[in-house]
Order: structure tokens, then C-alpha cells, then sequence
């Protein structure tokens, strides 16, 4: 293989987190995404140790978009001997700074909280095949990284614009498309030169958004066709077309504000809050919500929301209108916006009809606990969730059916109603990713399948066989596809 190019998979390989891709040839080392491992205190412990990369040899590391499961681990590059640039979009630029200083101040606050007993905690506990386990820890969280080792990092990131090629390494150039998946969010097509051979062509997906989003401008295409598609298959086995999530989002609101229930969205600060966001303005603008406040109670995805107005080039049409009329798609009258604990704390006191939307969109921590603690019980609070959830945690239990449930040491019954809202996702579904891969200026010469559950890809993979006749590899952590 010494005159090959490699990739090797190190991550997100038959599971949906964990992305670090590795391109090798005799010259050059390119890193794509360093992002954590999510899920179980067993997930969280494994990013303590890293991938076997030679990190000092590393010439750069491309982001794709700004989510933790992509980024969450860029950090721990500069004690790794990693002195690289970090390649990646401009809005992304503009939004690592802040998930990685964020990352480091998290990190610190989970080992106070650890000390004082005070660490969330929230599980299922009813019924019996939905328990999930008291996470018993033997020490203190895991930390990857702090302050200074984040902001030496913050200082190597290096923003390149869309469509233009870019030279990383020896013999290695890089060209980001959009992804449509965030703000930011870019497939990346990799080109790399081994003398005496013609340049070989990868594309790595990153994560890619749905065929038509309403918020972001389409999906780019690389080039040429690659000569190896590495691919997300996240929602490889769902499909969603035929939902609309308006339909869904405007019977909620109406029936909440007619009967004076709290609603409750968890979200994540990048994407899932600004779908929702954007639901919620035309609801505004469509006068369903009469004047019912709205609460925002994540400072990540305010800022994440504000620089949506500074790209109005990377928005879809209608977003893409209002920006330049100067007005928000994503804020409207009944929207508060709060940034202190004191202000989301303070929501307990709110009655009658109002919509709190808040993080983790998974619930296993962060502001969403206090407010499920305080309305899950109650039959005038509904919880409404509006994309993927990880197996084993508290988001994932309510959604299936969890009746009783344990919030920081506190068991409540789920009296609340549970919504399910579909296709207010910011991944492809299975069509949509077909769909994506037939767009490209050719067939790929080869397909490996990553970023999907073990079931979602072997679906995925099937689809792809009997409708393009593409047979798909599904690589395990560790593999290297020679090219
Ligand atoms: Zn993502």
C-alpha cells in the first residue's frame, strides 16, 4: 500500500457518533472531523482515548459542520502534537470558537458538579423494558481537554470558502460543497496525488440535509464523481416524505393555545432549534399564536439563530428573502430569548399557555431537566419531539412510552401528552440520500456507509444495491479502504 491512498475509519462505524475519518498517502495526512463519542457513561469514557493517528504528522484536520459528534473532540489535538490548520466553511469558523470554549467550560462545570453531588442524572424507571440503568460512576467525569488547550486551537482554525479548492498537505487539496444539513455544514471533496498515478478523487459526506430544507440553500455536488463516497446513513432505513411537520406544529399550537397548555421542545442549539424557530415564526406571522410567549432557553442557539442573518447567501429562497428585507426568518414578537439560569428558572412561575424550548435535545442534561421535572406530571403540559433521539437516554425513554421516570434523584409520572413531530430533520432521509448520490456528475466508483446504526445502514445499504446497483461497503472502526 505504499503508493496507495488510505482511508482509514475511526469513528461513527455502524453507529451514529464518534466521526473522525483519516486520509493517508506517502506524503500527506488530512484528518476529517474529530468529533465524541455520545450516548452512555461507556460512550462518553471511550473519547478519553484517542484513535491510532499519528497526530504530529497530522498536516490538517477538515471540519464538515459544527455538532459535537463532528467537532466534540478537536481539543484534545494540541496535547496530541497536532500543530495543523483546521480547515473549515466560514459560518462554521464563526461557531467552532464557541462549541469549543462552551466544551471546555462544560467539561469544568460537570467536575464541580460531580464534587458537589449536584451532576444531572435522569433515566427511565417505568415500564420494565424501558428502565434504564442508574449510572453508577466509579470517578470523576471524563475531561479531553481545557480552556487553553481549546483557544490554542480556536487560533489554528482557518476558514475557506465554499467551491474553492484548497491545498492542505503535500499533494493534497480540498474543496467544500454545502451539506445542507446546518448553518455551515459542507461535504468535503478531497483530492489526492501519489506520483505516477492519476489523482484519486474522495468525498466524505459530513452529514447531509434533506432534499429540499426549508431553511438552508440546496445541497453542492463535488466535481466529478469520487472515486470512494464516504457516507452518513443516519436515517438510511426511515423515510419521511409525505410529513409535514407544519401540519403537525400548527395542530399543537393551536390545540395549546386554545387549552392553555406548556409546551415543552427539546432542541439542539445548531439546526433542530432553528427548524423549530422557523415553524414557530410562521405561526407568528400566521397569528396561531396570539400573543402565547415563547421561550428560548439556550444561549448557544440564539447566537447559532443571529448568524443565520449573516449568510443570507447559504439560506433557501424564502429565508434567503427576508434576511435581505431585513427581517429575521427566525424570530417573531412572542419569541424571549433567555441567557441566565436565573431567567429559565424563573419560567416556573409562567401559567397558562407557553412554549419552552430548550437543550439537550437528547434530555440527558442541561435546562430541559428543570422544565420536564417541573411539567411532566402535569396533564396541561405536552413535550414535543422533533427528531432523532439516542437509545438509553431520557429523551429516547419519553418518546417510547416511558410512564415514570427519574429527574435529578425526584420519580414523577408522565402525565404529560407526547408529541412526535416527523421530518423536521436535518438529515436525508433514505430517498433523499438515493436521491443525493444520483446527482452526482456519476456513479462513485466506491461507497462505504458510515454515521447510521448498525439496522439504518444495512437498510440503507440495501436500497442502494437495488436501486443504483451500487454494493456498499459497512466498515467497522479500524478499517482502511485502500485506493
Ligand atoms: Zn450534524
Amino acid at each position: 500500500m505504499h503508493d496507495s491512498v488510505t482511508v482509514r475509519i475511526h469513528g461513527a462505524a455502524g453507529e451514529v457518533t464518534g466521526s473522525c475519518y483519516e486520509l493517508s498517502t506517502p506524503r500527506a495526512r488530512v484528518l476529517v472531523d474529530f468529533g465524541m463519542f455520545q450516548g452512555s457513561l461507556a460512550q462518553e469514557t471511550r473519547n478519553l482515548t484517542p484513535p491510532d493517528i499519528a497526530f504530529a504528522d497530522v498536516d490538517a484536520v477538515v471540519v464538515t459542520h459544527a455538532h459535537v459528534d463532528h467537532v466534540g473532540r478537536l481539543g484534545m489535538l494540541d496535547a496530541l502534537g497536532f500543530d495543523g490548520r483546521i480547515i473549515c466553511t466560514p459560518p462554521t469558523a464563526d461557531l467552532l470558537p464557541r462549541v469549543l470554549i462552551g466544551s471546555a467550560t462544560l467539561q469544568r462545570l460537570r467536575l464541580e458538579e460531580h464534587a458537589s453531588g449536584t451532576l444531572p442524572d435522569a433515566r427511565v424507571v417505568e415500564p420494565a423494558h424501558l428502565v434504564t440503568p442508574r449510572v453508577i460512576r466509579t470517578g470523576p467525569p471524563p475531561v479531553l481537554f481545557g480552556h487553553r488547550a481549546a483557544e490554542r486551537i480556536v487560533r489554528r482554525i482557518d476558514a475557506v470558502p465554499y467551491r474553492s479548492w484548497r491545498d492542505v498537505a503535500e499533494g493534497v487539496r480540498v474543496r467544500l460543497v454545502d451539506a445542507s444539513h446546518v448553518l455551515g455544514s459542507a461535504c468535503v471533496e478531497v483530492e489526492a496525488s501519489v506520483p505516477g498515478r492519476d489523482p484519486v478523487r474522495v468525498m466524505f459526506s459530513g452529514d447531509v440535509g434533506p432534499a429540499r430544507h426549508p431553511l438552508l440553500a440546496a445541497h453542492g455536488m463535488p466535481e466529478r464523481a469520487p472515486d470512494l463516497l464516504v457516507m452518513e446513513s443516519t436515517n438510511g432505513g426511515r423515510r419521511f416524505r409525505g410529513e409535514d411537520p407544519w401540519e403537525a406544529m400548527r395542530a399543537i399550537i393551536e390545540e395549546a393555545v386554545r387549552r392553555g397548555q406548556r409546551v415543552i421542545i427539546p432542541v439542539f442549539a445548531l439546526g433542530r432549534a432553528q427548524s423549530v424557530l422557523q415553524l414557530l415564526t410562521r405561526a407568528s406571522r400566521g397569528g396561531l399564536l396570539r400573543g402565547t410567549p415563547v421561550y428560548l432557553d439556550t444561549a448557544m442557539a440564539v447566537r447559532a439563530s443571529d448568524l443565520h442573518m449573516r449568510y443570507p447567501e447559504l439560506l433557501a429562497d424564502g429565508p434567503q428573502r427576508d434576511v435581505r428585507a431585513g427581517r429575521s426568518p427566525l424570530h417573531f414578537d412572542e419569541l424571549h430569548t433567555l441567557t441566565s439560569r436565573r431567567e429559565s428558572e424563573a419560567l416556573d412561575r409562567v401559567h397558562g399557555a407557553c412554549i419552552i424550548m430548550a437543550g439537550s435535545g437528547f434530555c440527558d442534561a442541561g435546562p430541559i431537566l428543570r422544565h420536564l421535572a417541573h411539567a411532566i406530571d402535569r396533564d396541561d403540559a405536552r413535550i414535543v419531539f422533533t427528531g432523532h433521539q439516542i437509545e438509553g437516554l431520557l429523551g429516547d425513554g419519553i418518546m417510547r412510552g416511558a410512564t415514570r421516570v427519574e429527574i435529578n434523584g425526584a420519580q414523577r409520572d408522565v402525565r404529560a401528552r407526547i408529541d412526535r413531530i416527523e421530518g423536521v430533520s436535518g438529515h436525508a432521509d433514505a430517498d433523499d440520500l438515493i436521491d443525493w448520490v444520483s446527482a452526482m456528475p456519476g456513479k462513485p466508483a466506491r461507497v462505504a456507509l458510515t454515521h447510521g446504526t448498525a439496522d439504518g445502514r444495512a437498510a440503507f445499504a440495501k436500497a442502494l444495491s437495488a436501486r443504483l446497483g451500487i454494493d456498499a461497503l459497512e466498515p467497522s472502526i479500524g478499517d482502511a479502504i485502500a485506493l
